[in-house]
């Protein structure tokens, strides 16, 4: 079955078409961080959606470059830095760090490139697209001294948001520093220096400054990927005017059409409402991580849930992410322990195989939702089989591999590197001991006992078994 998403630009369902891929592979551009903060967990749903596009689009055969930007220059990071009395790249490098130390805890594959909009390399090509656009009347230098993108020479404009430019018109010139401007929408290439900028400036042929946010994106990618692109992702909340403005930027210059598919991630909620400090529901991985949380955890909670369907975030919806992790990993052992030595009482011929159900629900738009639905009912009717002793060895063997499989996508498997510490071992045999005595108080006191030391023990059909839990990554 053909791969299928969903485009922002046409608002349908296509299907991939790529074109021809001899001696290439699929261009993809992702929106990256700003980091002027943490990033917070509704970033990061967006970022784990691409990772399991682009594991996807590999699992199909693709060959996928992948940029990632990090946004280290705009009105945010610059203010950040002074309200800290540090240079720009000093205030910025800490959140690069802890952007790359989340990513990884949440096992996101890392992109090919990670260009920063500070490399002078980049900061020279966004100077040539806006003199590229310039000379072609798509720009102009206000009398604030910044450079500006002319967008009712841009007839596309709108097009990717399906944003009617009428009443963009209609709200009229409102704020003071929008005065300088032809029109109300159009938005700056380069911002021209000012006191509150400090030491933050280039030079170029407007005088000194800094790039809008808009080009960083436009140059970096055509740098890196060409002038056409087939995969663009972000959030919703990038389609405007971020995106928008890539199009019109990009397209401005080459006259090619910039990106083939545009997909957008939705929202992340927090108890049904829109994440926002003020409210208190803001959380970062590390947020997540001190309430007990493992990473493998969260990634499951981000990425169980269509991409164009709003998440909402919950601590029960991290405890079922917890159980449902529990439910594979116990079903793994299961399966390992039958494909060594079998228990195959009274072998089924016809005992359930694994099928391709789970990839083709990914093929279609990425139903992930669809693809775990059918991962669970699978484990349901295994475990019925095994309970049953009608799992063969062989059996047991195309269920691991076909786990093996998707799990390049998926990425859930718990770490196996780590050894069970003699004390919690010990405990947990404590623990049997009095679970066999029927001494409740006791058993509860040393699962305590073992979740303290960031263990779980979990009683399943062969025997307690021991998991790393609350307070490990
Ligand atoms: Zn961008």
């Amino acid at each position: 079955m053909a791969l299928r998403f969903f485009n922002t630009y046409s608002r349908e369902i296509e299907e991939f078409e790529p074109g021809d891929l001899s001696g290439r592979p699929i261009r993809m551009y992702t929106c990256g961080p700003t980091v002027y903060s943490r990033a917070h967990i509704g970033n990061f749903r967006a970022y784990i959606f691409e990772d399991l596009l682009q594991r996807h689009l590999e699992l199909r055969g693709y060959k996928v470059h992948r940029v990632m930007n990090i946004t280290d220059v705009e009105d945010k990071t610059i203010r950040g830095a002074r309200e800290a009395g540090i240079p720009l790249q000093k205030f910025t490098e800490q959140f690069k760090e802890a952007f790359f130390e989340d990513a990884h805890t949440l096992r996101i594959k890392r992109a090919d490139e990670y260009p920063a909009a500070t490399d002078q390399r980049y900061i020279d090509r966004m100077i040539e697209m806006i003199s590229a656009l310039i000379s072609k009347g798509l720009a102009y230098q206000a009398d604030d001294k910044s450079v500006y993108f002319r967008i009712n020479k841009f007839p596309d404009y709108g097009k990717l948001a399906h944003f009617d430019l009428t009443q963009l018109q209609s709200t009229g010139r409102v704020k003071h520093d929008e005065y300088d401007k032809e029109h109300i929408g159009d938005f700056a290439l380069w911002k021209a220096w000012d006191e509150a900028d400090g030491d933050v400036k280039w030079a170029s042929p407007w005088g000194p400054g800094r790039p809008g946010w808009h080009i960083e994106c436009s140059a970096m990618s055509m740098a890196l990927l060409g002038d056409q692109i087939d995969i663009h992702c972000g959030g919703v909340d990038n389609i405007f005017p971020h995106h928008e403005a890539e199009i019109a930027q990009s397209e401005g210059v080459t006259g090619k059409t910039f990106v083939r598919y545009w997909l957008h991630c939705a929202h992340l909620l927090v108890d049904g409402q829109k994440m926002a400090k003020s409210l208190g529901n803001f959380y970062t991985v590390p947020d997540v991580l001190a309430k007990g949380y493992t990473g493998r955890e969260l990634r499951y909670a981000l990425l169980r849930v269509h991409y164009r369907v709003p998440l909402n975030f919950t601590w029960e919806g991290m405890n079922e992410a917890r159980e449902s992790l529990g439910r594979i990993d116990e079903w793994l052992a299961r399966l390992k322990q039958i494909a060594t030595n079998g228990n195959a009482q009274h072998p089924t011929p016809n005992a359930q195989r694994p099928t391709a159900a789970f990839e083709e629900a990914l093929d279609d738009d990425l139903n992930i939702s669809a693809a775990l639905g059918f991962l669970f009912e699978s484990i349901r009717q295994t475990n019925r089989a095994m309970d049953q002793k009608e799992m063969d060895a062989a059996s047991a063997s195309a269920w691991l591999d076909w786990w093996k499989r998707i799990n390049t996508l998926l990425d859930l498997e718990a770490d196996t590197d780590v050894a069970i510490p003699h004390e919690v071992e010990q405990l947990a045999q404590q623990r049997e001991k009095a679970r066999r005595e029927k001494n409740w108080k006791r058993s509860d006191e040393l699962r305590e006992r073992i979740s303290a030391l960031g263990w779980e023990v979990r009683d399943t059909k062969d025997g307690p078994k021991l998991t790393r839990g609350a307070g490990t990554a």
